[in-house]
């Protein structure tokens, strides 16, 4: 796997484009020796949902999260790799089916740290791949040339020679027969790609596959001269994930995979690409953050000269069900984050995994989930750390 440091100096924007948002439901004031010492971070599926159902007692776990008066009392934000939608969205998406309120910035997708490139690519043709809404995604960020892959392939007449068979296609968003093929938004035929980003999922790898490699073959225009390849992110690089269906299924990583593989056999260079998500240790630095800022929004905390708040936390939790994504990530991004197992997803295993083994693993069992389960995260919490403020506050 390779990743570029491309977005390294970034997070000190993050930080200050997020400040003004956060100041929404956490403000009312909050006496600062209340200040907690540590933060969560929540992995979403197979932790928090399967599909749309909450995992066990979920909502009520979360609930606990917040004072009486409705207001944030615990810093946590959701870290998942999955995406497709804008974080409002989402929020307003997990709010609904968890009955608390959740803002925007305290959900982290795998896409997330795409806005950290918009500077490079704001007025570039680029193409965004994946279920959902990925050009939406991209627009949101302030991307301002972005074309879906659907829309984008629907302007190549005959890019893909197996469309006529895909009968099991129930919507057709670009018409091949509409007048889009002859006015496109973008003058595609001439205006290179200039970058590529797997934004969620793919929905036809055949075809994302077929127009990706014809895009990064010829210089991002495909069809034309070969050229030098244009970059290519991608939002995680799950190898597979919990969903509905009772076994794993195949994630970004399986499509990563698949794309690397055909690209290398009909290339003469490899792939050049860059993965995002856990376990990247960029996700966890961006998490804390954003917890941090949650804090100082809860508690008023002033910034200092240098744009700090001086706030520490002396543990931050991460909650997951993938010991490859989650539990690795925590391990890479070091202290202060310490890391939960759960085996209400990918995990399956008796005890910890073997090969990225949790810091507590066992907690969270499938059978009634996280709010049954918090009193034994508080005792072992609490024997961990005696004497320090820790998740006993719960
Ligand atoms: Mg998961």
């Amino acid at each position: 796997m390779r990743f570029r440091s491309v977005f390294r100096a970034s997070l000190a924007n993050i930080k200050t484009s997020r400040s003004r948002c956060f100041r929404r439901s956490f403000s009312r004031l909050q006496p600062q020796s209340d200040r907690p010492s540590f933060g969560i971070a929540f992995d979403i599926d197979g932790v928090i949902l399967r599909g749309r159902t909450p995992v066990g007692g979920s909502p009520q776990a979360l609930r606990r999260l917040y004072r009486d008066d409705g207001t944030l009392k615990i810093p946590f934000l959701f870290l998942t790799n999955g995406g497709g939608v804008p974080e409002s969205k989402r929020a307003s998406e997990l709010s609904q089916l968890l009955g608390i309120e959740i803002s925007p910035q305290q959900v982290v997708q795998g896409h997330s740290p795409f806005k950290e490139v918009v500077n490079r690519y704001e007025n570039e043709l680029i193409v965004a791949v994946g279920k959902g809404e990925p050009a939406a995604v991209m627009s949101e960020y302030g991307f301002k040339k972005v074309l879906s892959i659907d829309e984008y392939a629907s302007y190549f007449k005959d890019i893909d020679p197996l469309s006529q068979y895909k009968t099991w296609r129930i919507k057709q968003t670009y018409d091949e027969n509409s007048s889009m093929e002859l006015h496109p938004r973008y003058d595609v035929y001439s205006d290179r790609v200039k970058a590529a980003f797997v934004v969620s999922d793919p929905v036809d790898w055949g075809r994302d596959i077929q127009v990706l490699c014809d895009i990064l073959r010829y210089g991002g225009l495909p069809g034309r001269d070969k050229g030098h390849q244009p970059p290519i992110y991608f939002a995680s690089d799950d190898l597979e994930y919990q969903a509905v269906f009772p076994a794993e299924r195949l994630g970004m990583g399986a499509f990563r995979i698949a794309l690397e593989g055909i690209f290398n056999s009909v290339s003469s260079s490899p792939l050049e690409y860059t993965s995002f998500g856990k376990p990247n240790p960029f996700v966890f630095k961006n998490a804390e953050v954003i917890l941090t800022q949650l804090v100082s929004d809860i508690y008023h905390i002033q910034d200092n000269m240098d744009g700090g708040t001086g706030h520490e936390f002396s543990t931050l939790y991460m909650i997951g069900d993938n010991p490859k994504v989650d539990t690795n990530g925590a391990m890479k991004a070091g202290h202060p984050w310490f890391s939960m197992l759960t085996r209400t997803g990918v995990f399956r295993g008796k005890d910890n995994d073997s090969q990225f083994p949790a810091d507590l693993a066992r907690l969270l069992l499938s059978k009634d989930a996280l709010a049954e389960n918090l009193a034994p995260i508080r005792r072992v919490v609490v024997r961990l750390r005696t004497g320090h403020e820790t998740i006993s506050t719960l």
